[in-house]
């Protein structure tokens, strides 16, 4: 493991140019860091604020290599990158987190089975490649339940529900060209709930506390910070993001999805190995974003502290919700963040809108 400390004045290379590299850059250039963008798009969210971009589809190996040497550490805003093109970096440049970690948060079977290897529950599910499959998992796990693709599935993108009088065959119609997926038991979860865990290069761990996330149409809406849970809910939520993250041997940033049953008892539905939506919040609510921490692991500086100040809920503008910025600007406890894209497609994420209030006074 390298753990050399890349510091201020150095150029992080990030891969993908999303919101997340956007916000990333941002807080990268707070602390003084040049960000180099490596990604197909032109005119991206993170190249309007980065110091330097290239552009090129992400196996192209001389592309690749002159990245490389362009900057003094690499990391991901998104996982769907070429293993080979991540290796080749890796032989490169220092590269956070270790391309393992993309390659089992980034299909849904190896990510599930991974998280059951670590002991860690999550809703039942069979990995089906074919209509024999299908109907072989519903006997198993009945209905209603939910096919997902194992790649590529985002935003509740590349999920079929099995209800009622679907079939085996009807489900599978819909889904042949993905070719593997997993069937899900669907969950009757009281909470959707989030954890983000830090880790360095020497294994120092630090989490924001765990909020709640409410979704819409499968993509999430509202993230409220804190969740409304137990403190032994809490704790627990915590004690499974940080497991995952030293399983996986993660340097960076590691964001885990969480169901809460009635009985309190947690079960994961998936895991990203880089800065998530549902920790936005902590721009407007914490002393260090998740976005400053990303960078404070990837560069094997101190973390930072992950407390609220203020309590927060985050909304997202999706699609035409952008429409209502100047509303949204007049609004003195609300901050307004836009990633500055074009066209407010339907399902697009164009901004967020952060509103916070004041933490309860302590009781004692
Ligand atoms: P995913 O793309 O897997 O994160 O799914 C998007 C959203 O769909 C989740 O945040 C849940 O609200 C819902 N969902 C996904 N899987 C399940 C499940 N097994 N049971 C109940 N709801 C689910």
């Amino acid at each position: 493991m390298n753990r050399k400390v890349i510091e201020p004045g150095a150029t992080i290379g990030v891969i993908g140019s999303g919101q997340l590299g956007r916000m990333t850059a941002l807080a990268a250039a707070r602390l003084g860091y040049r960000v180099h963008v490596y990604s197909p798009e032109n005119d991206s969210p993170t190249e309007q604020v980065c110091a330097a971009a290239t552009v090129a589809p992400y196996d192209d190996e001389e592309a690749l290599k002159s990245f490389a040497d362009a900057v003094d550490v690499i990391t991901f805003e998104f996982e769907n990158v070429p293993y080979e093109s991540v290796q080749i970096l890796a032989n490169l440049a220092p590269v956070h987190p270790r391309w393992e970690c993309l390659y089992v948060a980034r299909n849904r079977v190896r990510e599930k089975q991974f998280i059951n290897d670590c002991g860690i529950g999550t809703a039942p599910w069979r990995e089906v490649k074919s209509e024999a499959d299908i109907a072989a998992a519903l006997v198993d796990i009945g209905r209603p339940s939910i096919l997902k693709t194992a790649e590529l599935g985002y935003d509740g993108k590349g999920q079929v529900r099995i209800d009622g009088e679907i079939t085996a065959a009807d489900a599978w119609e819909t889904f042949e060209d993905a070719g593997q997926g997993v069937l899900e038991g669907m969950v009757d979860f009281e909470k959707e709930i989030s954890v983000i865990v830090a880790r360095t290069t020497r294994g120092e761990m630090r989490c924001y506390e765990p909020v709640e996330n409410r979704h819409k149409n499968g993509i999430l809406d509202v993230t409220i910070a804190p969740a409304d849970i137990d403190p032994e809910v809490a704790e627990s939520a915590i004690d499974i993001a940080q497991t995952l993250a030293e399983k996986l041997d993660l340097v960076g940033l590691l964001a885990v999805e969480m169901f809460v049953l009635r009985s309190g008892k947690i079960l994961v539905n998936e895991m990203a190995p880089r800065p998530h939506n549902s920790g936005h919040w902590t721009i407007d609510a914490c002393l260090t974003s998740q976005f400053e921490q990303f960078v404070r692991a990837v560069c094997g500086l101190p973390l930072g502290n992950t407390e609220r100040h203020s309590n927060a809920v985050m909304q997202n503008l999706i699609g035409d919700d952008i429409r209502s910025w100047s509303s949204v600007l007049e609004n003195s406890s609300a901050k307004l963040h836009l990633y500055g894209k074009a066209e407010p497609r339907p399902g697009r994420k164009m901004g967020h809108v952060t509103r916070i209030s004041a933490l309860a006074p302590s009781s004692d």
